[in-house]
């Protein structure tokens, strides 16, 4: 034990040794001479020997520097927003590179002179949408809704909202405690499953700031039940603002229900939010779009509004979804047209590839998901395994959530792009469930 003792390397000498110093550049130092430390001590307790004390502290580091874990998303549901709901294109995550250095986000290269933040991405906004007559990019959705609230409601004037639309959006979040927490007041219409435009031309009055919108993103309510559109709202004389949800900038043949940035504007909704990391496909964002006429106006005092600096995007969210708009389909979006006879031949290829594992194809069912287009299903296909596979493929890097159903453990292909395939193979295959 003493010997041992004596011959255990000194922490600077192990810290010296070139494996370990360019993991100490690419991790920083005090998480490797973490590691280097324990490693001492477990060769102290005759664990491991003096000169293995190098191997095992580099054994024990993590990957990166951040804690993040990859998951292969094979639960069927597109936007999860446990796994950071919309996985980002190629080009945004390039865009992501570029904008992680000094970048012109506001800056004129041209004049030298200061320029307007985040432009290019408003202008990508606008020609995706291009019945809007203004944009303007924040933080989340919430913060979208917040923001109109603080603004056009705060001081204690009125927001007109059907009780029906008094939506919790998740977790515990609920839009009327969020619309109320700007100092807004709300007057609410009509009763849970219905209401009709004469319900809100009874509530607009002096006090009245605008009349809200609020899609249902998560819930479905039917039967004997009656809504109002945006063109049904827009004679009030105030303002109507269409909290959208997810994203979409224009219909989806898949997604009837489902209301659209581009739709609600062209059916006189001043002002319209959505969320960037819904069914647009693109990075955590509220995205804020004004009409022709009032929206534009709107817009512009939203934007000067000295909350407008608290939910404001940093370069990344606006690289990120400049490239989503303008750059190839994002992945949420060729999930969610893919044909489900390719998923089931790659489910089919997946068990041909795993010989001895109780492996089979099967057809599934797949949702959207995180807040957005409610009672959708889309058929998808899997690879049904034993039910502990659940559990070992959760534990792999990296790991691959799925889902389980009738005591099997479903790998739904929806959500997994083909390129991932491969990592899902050997991912099974290396799962110690035999
Ligand atoms: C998701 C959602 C929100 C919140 O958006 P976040 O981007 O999650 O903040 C607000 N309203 C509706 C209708 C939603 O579906």
């Amino acid at each position: 034990m003493t010997d041992a003792r004596r011959l255990v390397p000194r922490t600077d000498t192990v810290l010296a040794e070139p494996a370990v110093a360019a993991a100490a550049e690419r991790l920083g130092r005090a998480v490797v001479k973490g590691a280097v430390v324990a490693a001492q001590d477990r060769a102290r307790r005759g664990e491991i020997g003096p000169a293995d004390v190098p191997g095992a502290a580099l054994a024990a580091l993590p990957s990166a520097a951040a804690s993040l874990t990859p998951v292969v998303n094979a639960t069927g549901v597109l936007l999860h927003t446990n796994l950071g709901r919309a996985p980002l294109s190629a080009a945004a995550r390039e865009a992501l590179g570029l904008a992680a250095g000094t970048c012109d986000v506001e800056l004129d290269l041209a004049t030298g002179g200061r320029g307007a933040r985040g432009a290019a991405t408003v202008d990508a906004l606008l020609a995706a949408v291009p019945g809007a007559a203004a944009a303007h990019v924040l933080n989340n959705g919430a913060a979208a809704v917040a923001m109109v609230a603080a603004a056009l409601a705060g001081g204690g004037r009125e927001i007109v909202i059907a009780r029906g639309e008094l939506v919790e959006i998740g977790a515990g979040f609920r839009i009327p405690d969020l619309l109320t927490s700007t100092g807004a007041r709300l007057r609410e219409v009509g009763t849970t499953n219905r209401v009709s435009p004469a319900d809100y031309a009874d509530a607009v009055g002096p006090d009245t700031a605008f009349v809200l919108k609020v899609h249902p993103s998560n819930f479905v309510v039917s039967g004997f039940t009656r809504s109002c559109e945006v063109d049904e709202l827009t004679g009030l004389g105030v303002p109507v603002v269409a909290d959208i949800g997810s994203g979409l900038l224009a219909p989806h043949p898949l997604l009837p229900d489902e209301p659209d940035a581009a739709t609600t504007l062209a059916r006189g909704a001043a002002l319209v939010t959505a969320s960037g990391d819904k069914l647009l496909g693109g990075p955590q964002a509220g995205l804020l779009l004004g009409g022709p006429g009032a929206g534009a106006e709107l817009v512009a005092r939203i934007r000067r509004h000295p909350l407008a600096r608290a939910m404001r995007v940093d370069k990344l969210t606006l690289a990120a979804l400049e490239a989503t708009l303008r750059g190839p389909v994002p992945p949420v979006r060729v999930a969610l047209d893919a044909d489900a006879a390719v998923l089931r031949a790659r489910a089919e290829a997946l068990v041909a590839r795993l010989p001895g594992v109780d492996a089979v194809a099967v057809n599934s069912t797949s949702t959207v998901g995180g807040g957005g287009a409610p009672g959708v299903t889309l058929p998808s296909a899997a690879l049904s395994l034993p039910e502990p596979y659940a559990a070992a493929l959760r534990a792999g890097r990296p790991a691959v959530l799925g889902r389980l159903e009738h005591g099997r453990c479903l790998l739904d292909l929806r959500a997994v792009p083909p390129e991932s395939d491969d990592a899902v193979a050997e991912a099974v295959a290396g799962a110690p469930c035999r």
